[in-house]
């Protein structure tokens, strides 16, 4: 895209790539906000689950009415950006497996997409920003100066998670893990709004056999 560029990091790819990881160490050597898009999915997933939305369709009018008076907020912090819904602060909830599945299903409805658009694109317009996700480098902020896709084996996804997830005292087998990152892959480039697909100018990060600190460091040298 040609015109006008906006200060701001774009990086996508699907899950389990070290999307987050990276974004937060980019977004603090630069001195940029960072913004972790799919919490954002997530807190629509959490409203859903403590509303007790029982029929967890599109078109189930119960769920349609807690996504369209949903409230959802971002406060800056440095460690990340805190998420609240209704002014409360639910980061810390936002992480659960419960939650992640969920989030996943319903980030395909449109209602959600567009109901999460607004708040992505103000806050993408504002620049000095660091923001992942999986359409971001294509539909929140194509204006980005950087865009990077990020892809890594699904092995390697897998077993990051499954210590991701042993740190917070879940115990999944690799298998289950797998399976589960592969079927989300899958929603996530299959759906008709903004699939997961590189933007035509993103640059592509493979980060199997990185380090943390080589991968961001690629990144900010690129964005220098
Ligand atoms: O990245 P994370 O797993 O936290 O995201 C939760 C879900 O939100 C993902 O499974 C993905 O389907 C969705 N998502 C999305 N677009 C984004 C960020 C996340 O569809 N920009």
């Amino acid at each position: 895209m040609s015109g006008v560029r906006i200060e701001a990091v774009a990086i996508d790819g699907p899950a389990s790539s070290g999307k987050s990881t990276l974004a937060r160490e980019v977004a603090r050597r630069l001195g940029f906000i960072f913004l972790d898009t799919g919490s954002l999915y997530r807190a629509a997933a959490l409203a859903l689950l403590s509303a007790g939305a029982v029929r967890m369709a599109e078109d189930d009018p119960e769920v349609v009415r807690i996504l369209s008076s949903l409230d959802i907020s971002v406060r800056p912090d440095p460690s990340g950006a805190r998420v609240l819904i209704g002014g409360l602060d639910v980061t810390d909830h936002l992480r659960s497996e419960e939650v992640g599945s969920l989030a996943s299903r319903i980030s395909a409805w449109p209602i959600v997409r567009k109901t999460l658009f607004d708040l992505q694109r103000k806050l993408a317009l504002e620049g000095r920003i660091v923001m992942d996700g999986r359409d971001i480098g294509t539909v929140i902020l194509p204006e980005a100066r950087l865009k990077i896709f990020l892809v890594a084996d699904p092995e390697i996804r897998a077993l990051r998670r499954q210590k991701d997830l042993e740190a917070r005292g879940d115990r999944r087998s690799l298998e289950t893990i797998l399976a589960d990152i592969l079927d989300r892959d899958r929603r996530d480039r299959e759906r008709l709004l903004s699939p997961l697909v590189p933007a035509p100018d993103a640059l592509h990060l493979d980060t199997s056999r990185l380090t943390i600190d080589e991968a961001v460091t690629w990144i900010v040298d690129h964005y220098r």
